[in-house]
């Protein structure tokens, strides 16, 4: 089928996260026509529930190669010129939620995948994992799905990860890893004043800027130079107060960190709790996710040989960007993460040239044939 048409279907599911509205449907029935097993695997927790697609096309004992992507879609939010769930096509670009992230990738690989099925002779397995939730924590997505998949022997020997990856042009930028994230969240108790009647430290506002400050200023170790270096960013002050006079009795801030490998989350707590105690400062973490890496060779070889037959480029290898689903797959197999560029990923008018998308199937393609003679 022909990939524009086949992501502008897709995009036609209004799969804001977690809800579904079809799209897991619609490509099991265009795996299922190609000869995939398909199962659709629905979790569930706290009365929400996700549903996600495993599909497998099974021809011999040889390599066993996975594809993993999202079907969900962050909310289209206000500023779209066009109907977010009815795709246009203009000016030589297809405008719609999610096209970019990661619709067009989720469509790339799957006509990619169907090419190769119908014209190339092959041994060996293609996997298909797509979930439901990426946006929002991913716990009944791919997580569940990978406990599913372990227990029953389907996990993959290699896993592309179709996520937005490029940057200026599609090829240009490979995602090897990505850096950790973690959420903290830093509160100061003091007591409620007039101003006029302030006391030393009670000003809890005074603590946790005090606190952001010291952070901010941290020396972070920086050895392992896959990644770029590790990164704090504060992301909100709260105090509940909109009054003027008032020294505000309980006051927040809000901090994100991308860590390079040289920290676990665990580390960042310590440092971060050691730094908190003298200044009465109480935290709370959330991890999303460790930083990773998986600098398999073989794999980035074969990456830059189809990139470079369809498009003439040769990719970098990167760790930037966001984290994927791709730190819990490479709990079990090898991961890269290619696909089209991230420029308009959950903005409002989100685009892909279609030109792009055609070369993304194109490059899927090649990666397949390289894949399996390899
Ligand atoms: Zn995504």
């Amino acid at each position: 089928m022909d990939v524009v048409k086949f992501c502008s279907g897709l995009v036609g599911c209004k799969s804001v996260t977690p809800t579904d509205d079809g799209a897991i449907d619609y490509i099991a029935v265009f795996l299922r026509n190609l000869g995939f097993e398909t199962q659709i695997l629905e979790f569930s927790d706290k009365g929400r529930t996700v549903r996600n697609l495993f599909a497998k096309f099974e021809k011999g004992e040889g390599a066993n190669l996975g594809f993993l992507g999202h079907s969900d879609v962050v909310p289209a939010g206000d500023g779209w010129d066009f109907d977010p769930f009815e795709p246009v096509q203009h000016n030589g670009f297809l405008i719609g939620r999610g096209v970019a992230d990661m619709k067009g990738g989720i469509s790339a690989f799957c006509c990619a995948v169907s090419k190769f099925i119908r014209e190339e002779s092959f041994n060996g397995s293609i996997r298909i994992f797509i979930t439901g939730d990426e946006e929002v924590g991913s716990y009944q997505g791919i997580q569940s799905v990978l406990n599913w998949a372990e227990s029953r022997r389907e996990i993959p020997d290699d896993c592309l990860v179709g996520e937005p990856s490029s940057d200026k042009e599609v090829g240009d930028r490979v995602f090897i890893g990505h850096r950790g994230s973690i959420n903290v969240r830093a509160k100061s108790v003091g007591k409620q004043l007039h101003v006029a009647y302030s006391q030393n430290d009670a000003n809890s506002l005074t603590q946790v800027c005090r606190y952001v400050a010291a952070m901010k200023d941290y020396e972070w170790e920086y050895e392992d130079k896959r990644f770029p270096k590790t990164n704090l960013e504060p992301t909100l002050l709260f105090t509940g107060n909109y009054a003027e006079n008032i020294i505000p009795g309980e006051s927040s801030a809000n901090i994100n960190i991308r860590f390079s490998s040289d920290y676990d989350s665990e580390q960042l707590q310590q440092i971060l709790s050691e730094k908190a105690v003298p200044l009465g400062i109480d935290l709370s973490f959330r991890v999303n996710g460790e930083a990773y890496c998986c600098d398999d060779e073989r794999l980035k070889d074969l990456m830059s040989a189809a990139i470079r037959n369809i498009t003439g480029l040769i990719p970098r290898f990167s760790t930037e960007g966001g984290t994927s689903d791709g730190r819990y797959m490479v709990k079990y197999c090898n991961v890269i993460e290619f696909g089209i560029q991230d420029e308009t990923m959950h903005q409002s008018n989100e685009k892909v040239k279609i030109a792009d998308l055609k070369k993304l199937e194109d490059i899927y393609f090649e990666f397949l044939r390289l894949y399996f003679n390899a």
